[in-house]
């Protein structure tokens, strides 16, 4: 590893990296995700280098594990992004990330008459693909919506 990639990627003892994330697209992931509610350590790189993509995002959360369902739900807004765990400096999983089949409490529905809009409820969507776009279905008013409709709608 040249001592450029090192520095990019520089060793926590334990934790979580978000690695491959689009760029411009960590702060989001922090902020819908409400990654910063936390008072470890948080670091952000912005429009890394990547040879994957030309340009990537990433975060790393000191003393923080997201579970598998929590790493999923990152997906839908960085869906090649993976999720390393660590120990001890030692990567003890790399997650590649699926689409969940449910997204719980972090999106707001787009029908602005949805009850989960005007009470306290935590939203919750089912993902379902449908001729290879993928789609969201609001719980409470069963609405369907293309997933970017939703995602605009929490930017
Ligand atoms: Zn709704």
């Amino acid at each position: 590893m040249s001592q450029k990639n090192k520095l990019q990627v520089e060793a926590i003892f334990q934790g979580t990296v978000i690695d491959h994330i689009p760029a411009k697209v960590a702060i989001k992931l922090l902020r819908i995700f409400k990654l910063l509610r936390t008072t470890e350590r948080v670091t952000i790189g912005l429009n890394l280098p990547s040879n994957q993509q030309n340009k990537k995002d990433l975060i790393k959360l000191e003393n923080v594990f997201l579970n598998e369902d929590q790493a999923n739900q990152l997906s839908i807004y960085a869906p090649l992004a993976t999720v390393n765990r660590i120990k001890n400096y030692i990567v003890i999983s790399k997650q590649k990330l699926k689409l969940p089949k449910i997204i719980n409490g972090v999106l707001s529905c787009p029908n602005e008459n949805c009850i989960s809009r005007c009470e306290l409820k935590s939203s919750d969507f089912f993902v379902r693909f449908k001729i290879n776009k993928i789609y969201l279905q609001c719980k409470y008013c069963e609405r369907d919506f293309e997933h970017k409709i939703v995602i605009f709608n929490n930017i």
